[in-house]
């Protein structure tokens, strides 16, 4: 199942490891056959290579629109080799075969990041390019299709010690070419999708590129790779990693957790920390400073914090690099980190620091994605903000200007716990956290347990639910989980509202003396 390989066809936009490709294809024998630019390049390094437009007959036309469609190409690489018919086709017609293309496409992806006009990223929408690529694909049995430079070597080292490309390669090849095509045509639709202010997921192609195979999964018995959507938004998949081991699955899945609690707060108006663990915060606080922030953060369940993965929204100072120093965590995410912050994170070697260059927009609506069994579930990002949201006070007491800040604090954060979520909060500080339960009321004993745990860590004597104020992700059903928050010390309350027994929790709430407030919006998170 050896291919030999006579002739090859070069198009490339990333002409990165082409003149030494270029050059171990011609030490083979093989003719060289290429576009404008890389022809020209291949011309200037020495070797020969024979135009396209010689091939076709044609020029190069319509600002490089029309260079590769044409029989001469797509017959070419098109042609089942032993095929009868094909094979007289291709000899009244002149049709010489192409065994091998190498093409990357139009950096469509890469204009749309850089943030050019409408007009040139139509420009950079590579028609010839997928053309070919899928034609040589389909045509696998024959051809060899090469969409990534990384591959160069691989088939230089197999046409060398083979004669030729295995069928094993190129079906592997032909494979990631269809990947390719795919991606690229999902980042063209997702771009009109934007340009359009289509709301997702309506018309949101799902397509990535590999950006890294993972060590495992979520458990080591799994498989799994990290794809980059192309998606504008700053965070993990587009961070630059500054030192550190390799992120695992289980990393990339917190950070971005942590990450995006984080963006919630806006840096010209607060310095903002979150501390997370599997996905859940074990504490966020904000502060005029980033280091007092990621102090009170702590502060929260430093039992849990051990080990966690830890998300600011300023520039990662000296200061604060040198509390986090203090204890084990895997992960620290930032806008950016200044020198003297990277001086002290770089003396802990496994210590993974990412910078982002910025924070995602929490309005954004954005593609969340997951999958059931035969399916996939698509929907916006929860992009609900409680400063948008038109707050009501349902209770005869009206929360005070702390109680009111707490609880908006309180409820940014619910956004971002997996349900049933309970939030404490006191001065810009979570102090309880309960998440993930089946029943509200586990969810309310848990969060106040864990900040009677806090409390005894810290040395003091009172829990740190007393004077807090408390968020919940959706409405109370019964008055039961309100009561437990109250019995725990929390004087006013956050939620949607909008349960059959809205009159009987308010009314419990009244009895209390507690201050209630209604978002109207729920944040379910699972
Ligand atoms: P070059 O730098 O060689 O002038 O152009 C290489 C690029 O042209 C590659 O990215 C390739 O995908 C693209 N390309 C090749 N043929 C065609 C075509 O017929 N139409 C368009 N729009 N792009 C093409």
């Amino acid at each position: 199942d050896i291919q030999p390989i006579r002739r090859a066809l070069i198009s490339v936009s990333d002409k990165t490891g082409l003149i030494e490709f270029a050059a171990a294809l011609n030490e083979a024998g093989i003719e060289l056959v290429s576009t404008g630019g890389t022809a020209r390049a291949i011309k200037e390094a020495g070797l020969p290579v024979k135009d396209v437009s010689d091939l076709t007959g044609f020029p190069e036309m319509m600002d490089g629109r029309v260079k590769t469609l044409h029989p001469m190409v797509h017959g070419g690489l098109l042609a089942v080799r032993d095929n009868e018919d094909h094979k007289s086709s291709m000899e009244v017609h002149g049709i010489a075969r192409i065994d091998l293309l190498a093409v990357n496409l139009y950096p469509f992806e890469e204009t749309v990041a850089k943030g050019a006009d409408y007009e040139t990223c139509v420009e950079n929408i590579d028609i010839g390019g997928p053309a070919m690529i899928r034609a040589a694909a389909k045509n696998h049995d024959y051809v060899t299709v090469l969409v990534d430079g990384a591959d160069y070597a691989q088939v230089i080292a197999e046409i060398t010690e083979e004669g030729g490309t295995t069928m094993k390669t190129r079906r592997a090849l032909a494979h990631k070419a269809y990947a390719r095509t795919a991606a690229y045509d999902a980042a063209i639709s997702n771009w009109f999708a934007d340009e359009l202010a289509v709301e997702a997921p309506t018309y949101r192609a799902i397509g990535g590129t590999l950006k890294q195979s993972l060590r495992y999964g979520e458990n080591p018995h799994q498989k799994a790779s990290f794809y980059v959507t192309g998606e504008n938004r700053p965070g993990v998949a587009t961070a630059e990693q500054v030192q550190g081991k390799e992120l695992s699955y289980n990393n990339i899945n917190d950070t971005d957790a942590a990450f995006e609690c984080v963006a919630e707060f806006n840096p010209e108006e607060t310095a903002a920390v979150a501390i997370i663990k599997h996905a859940n915060p074990c504490g966020v606080a904000m502060d005029g400073s980033l280091a007092e922030a990621y102090r009170k953060a702590l502060k929260c369940d430093p039992v849990s914090a051990f080990g966690g993965i830890i998300a600011l929204n300023r520039t990662l100072d000296g200061e604060t690099a040198e509390e986090i120093a203090k204890i084990f965590t895997e992960v620290i995410i930032a806008p950016d980190a200044d020198e003297e912050a990277r001086k002290i994170i770089g003396a802990k070697k496994n210590l993974r620091l990412l910078v982002t260059g910025g924070l995602p927009d929490p309005r954004a609506p954005g593609l969340f994605v997951k999958t059931v069994a035969g399916g996939f579930l698509a929907q916006t990002r929860d992009n609900g903000v409680i400063d948008d949201l038109d707050l009501k006070v349902v209770t005869k007491r009206k929360p005070g200007a702390q109680e009111l800040a707490d609880l908006k604090f309180a409820f940014r954060i619910c956004k971002h716990v997996k349900s049933n979520a309970i939030i404490y909060a006191k001065n810009g500080a979570t102090v309880g956290i309960g998440a993930g339960q089946m029943s509200r009321v586990d969810s309310a004993r848990i969060a106040a347990r864990k900040s009677e745990d806090a409390a005894r860590e810290a040395g003091e004597t009172e829990a740190l639910t007393k004077g807090s104020v408390v968020a919940s992700d959706a409405f109370f059903p019964f008055a039961d989980g309100l009561l437990s928050a109250a019995e725990a010390g929390a004087t006013a309350v956050i939620q949607p509202g909008g349960s059959m027994r809205d009159e009987e929790v308010i009314a419990a709430a009244d009895e209390r003396d507690l201050a209630m407030v209604m978002t109207g919006m729920r944040h379910f998170r699972h």
